[in-house]
């Protein structure tokens, strides 16, 4: 069985007062900027939770998932809303995800796993997709 670990999935905007003490207390830098947000690379994170401890403000949120290596997404159809706000600019850093037709014209959401190597690992789609539909592929 995967170990787990809790991994601070997001720092809240509105609660984050920017004082960086989150990323100082980080020792492998997991925490990065992107247009002046912060975010958690999943894969360097080590789930110290040491980041959770110094913000004084409660502005990082905390999931419980597998500990491995990040090797893309996956998309339940299930699940799938099909409202495709994955694929705006503003959901996805690197526009990693897309649309694909059948030969009966059903549209599929999917991830550009030849692209893997531009992920952030940050977990935001998996995150903030509103049908749950978009999960980790983790393997150890
Ligand atoms: S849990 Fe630890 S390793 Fe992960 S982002 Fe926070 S301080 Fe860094
Ligand atoms: S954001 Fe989620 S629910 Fe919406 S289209 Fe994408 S995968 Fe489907
Ligand atoms: S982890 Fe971040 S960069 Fe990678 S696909 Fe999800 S939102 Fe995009």
């Amino acid at each position: 069985m995967k170990a787990e670990k809790l991994f601070p999935i997001s720092i809240n905007p509105n609660l984050c007062v920017r004082c960086q003490r989150c990323m100082y207390s980080c020792s492998p830098k997991a925490i990065f900027f992107k247009n002046s947000m912060r975010y958690v690379n999943y894969e360097k994170c080590e789930g110290c939770l040491k980041c959770v401890d110094v913000c004084e403000h409660g502005a990082i949120e905390v999931i419980s998932i597998e500990e491995g290596k990040l090797e893309g997404f996956t998309i339940d159809e299930e699940r799938c809303l099909k409202c495709y706000k994955c694929l705006k600019d503003d959901f996805c850093f690197q526009g990693l995800f897309f649309l694909e037709r059948d030969e009966k014209g059903q549209e599929y959401v999917k991830f550009r796993a030849k692209s893997l190597s531009k992920c952030f690992k940050c977990l935001k789609c998996f995150k903030n997709c509103p049908g749950n539909a978009i999960f980790p592929i983790i393997k150890e």
